[in-house]
């Protein structure tokens, strides 16, 4: 079965609109993998998934299934303003990383109440349901669905998504050079086993490698560990994902230069993604 995506928002930390990001997009992560009509399946909830939501309800789409890597501003911005929570015909299963502390469904509404937001979480006319992962693998429209914790701070999820005949692995952010890439069996390298082998692989790469020495352990990779990531998960080819705010579309077509010139001809060139980007995986 062909596993088609769509990116709607692949900014990292903070919007960035302007005339300097017009190509690749100022809108913060959000990744549509498609199904039929009547349902949704979403990978994070930052600005993206406004527009999104309004493409949403055009289609008549009533079930959607957004699973969220973590809760940083940049990947649940955008819930507030997804239209489909404004319906009271939608269904809406939010799927996210457990924390010790509390409960998604805390953590979430937090952002739904004063001084934040005029209006209160109960005023929220959709069917909404919270699921705390890692959990079994979900599975939907020959889809399976895997997640696991990654290294970023705070509980930080990475999917891995399966179809029989291609797999998409997300990991917007991810710091895996913080505990070793070369050398290591894909089981000691963070993110290994969800990115193994994968067909397409959407990985941080936020940072030039001279600008991450002032920036270890912020939980971002420079394009240099996500080239050899993606080297030592054997995945199939690289979208650079969770692009630095201050990166203007020229400055980022230098950033995949560097990413083409370290992947080298033996695998498919590094792309950047871009706001608007479809890709069909066979
Ligand atoms: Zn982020
Ligand atoms: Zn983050």
């Amino acid at each position: 079965m062909a596993l088609r995506l769509k990116i709607w928002g692949c900014r990292g930390s903070v919007p960035a609109p302007g005339p300097q990001t017009v190509t690749h997009g100022g809108n913060t992560s959000c990744v549509e993998v498609m199904l039929g009509d009547e349902e949704a399946l979403v990978l994070d909830a930052g600005t993206g998934i406004r527009a999104l939501g309004v493409d949403l309800l055009r289609r008549g789409t009533r079930r959607i299934h957004l699973f969220l890597t973590h809760l940083h501003l940049d990947h649940v911005e955008g819930l507030r303003f997804f239209a489909p929570i404004w319906d009271e015909g939608v269904t809406l299963e939010v799927w996210g990383p457990r924390s010790p502390v509390l409960g998604l469904r805390e953590r979430i509404l937090r952002a739904f109440s004063p001084p934040l937001f005029p209006l209160d979480f109960r005023d929220v006319p959709a069917r909404v349901v919270f699921h705390d992962l890692p959990a079994g693998p979900w599975q939907a429209d020959g889809i399976s669905l895997f997640s696991d914790l990654v290294l970023h701070p705070g509980p930080t999820l990475g999917f891995r998504l399966e179809t029989g005949s291609s797999t998409l692995a997300y990991l917007p952010d991810h710091e895996p050079a913080l505990t070793g890439i070369a050398g290591r069996s894909t089981d000691w390298i963070s993110g290994g086993a969800l990115a193994a082998g994968a067909d397409l692989l959407l990985h941080d790469a936020q940072f030039l490698d001279e600008e991450y020495d002032a920036k270890i352990g912020w939980g971002h990779s420079s394009v240099d560990d996500a080239v050899a990531f993606s080297r030592a998960v054997d995945a199939r080819r690289l979208v650079l994902f969770h692009h630095e705010p201050d990166r203007s579309d020229q400055a980022l077509e230098s950033l995949e230069d560097r990413a083409r010139e370290l992947t080298g001809d033996d695998r498919l060139p590094p792309m950047l993604a871009r706001e608007g980007m479809v890709v069909e995986l066979n």
